[in-house]
């Protein structure tokens, strides 16, 4: 059994994938925002409007699972109510990040979906990445569009807006991210390239059954 982490850990590898993020492009002056969920009943948060590439520890916010602040001086993420509604509805998840990566965003600003059996390794580790109907950031329509997502997918674009990840842990769930936006780069350069060739069913279906001992495995 791993040590849970303390507190302190915890906002500081926040503030870490938050530094991530933005030097990676993913994410754009104010954008973006990252959760853990501590324990049961904590969940710590990023607050809204700062760069997340530039937060100090003391910067996040605690917040019970209603989204009730406990601690910290700022409010928390104006995109809380989403975090809150991937811990709820996915037990097994303990952190969500979601960032606006240009290339993934750019599928979901085209209305497509990443959900092409390009690659081995997307179908082993993401399944597919699905495409969420526009809703507007923050609204509680937002959290209702992803509720039929997210049982089924560790990583959703969001139309016209950006992309959610979830994982057992923050690292977990900013790979996911790093991921996603990989395999829209290789899945715009087959566009480019004018040519695309996808794995068969029967690959896929090989793959599927690679994913339930590597998901077995996590
Ligand atoms: P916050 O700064 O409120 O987290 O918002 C950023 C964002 O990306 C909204 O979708
Ligand atoms: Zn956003």
């Amino acid at each position: 059994m791993p040590l849970s982490k303390t507190e302190q850990q915890h906002r500081e590898e926040i503030v870490e994938i938050g530094r991530r993020l933005h030097q990676q492009g993913f994410v754009a002056g104010t954008d973006g925002n990252l959760s853990v969920r501590m324990d049961s009943e904590r969940i710590l948060a990023t607050p809204t409007g700062m760069s997340k590439g530039m937060l100090k520890p003391e910067d996040l916010v605690l917040v019970d699972k209603q989204g009730n602040r406990l601690s910290g001086l700022r409010d928390a993420s104006s995109e809380l109510r989403m975090h809150l509604t991937i811990y709820e509805s996915r037990p097994d998840t303990n952190a969500v990040v979601h960032a606006h990566p240009p290339t993934a965003t750019g599928y979901a600003a085209a209305g497509l979906p990443l959900d092409k059996p390009l690659l081995a390794e997307i179908v082993v580790v993401l399944g597919s990445v699905p495409l969420a109907r526009y809703a507007t950031p923050g609204s509680p329509e937002l959290s209702e569009v992803l509720k039929e997502l997210i049982p089924h997918h560790d990583a959703i674009l969001m139309a016209n807006h950006g992309v959610v990840t979830c994982g057992t842990d923050l690292l977990q769930a900013y790979f996911r991210m790093e991921t996603v936006e990989h395999y829209a780069r290789v899945s715009l350069i087959t566009e480019l390239l004018g040519k695309q060739t996808l794995l068969s069913s029967q690959d896929v279906e090989k793959l599927m059954e690679l994913r339930s001992r590597y998901l077995g495995s996590k």
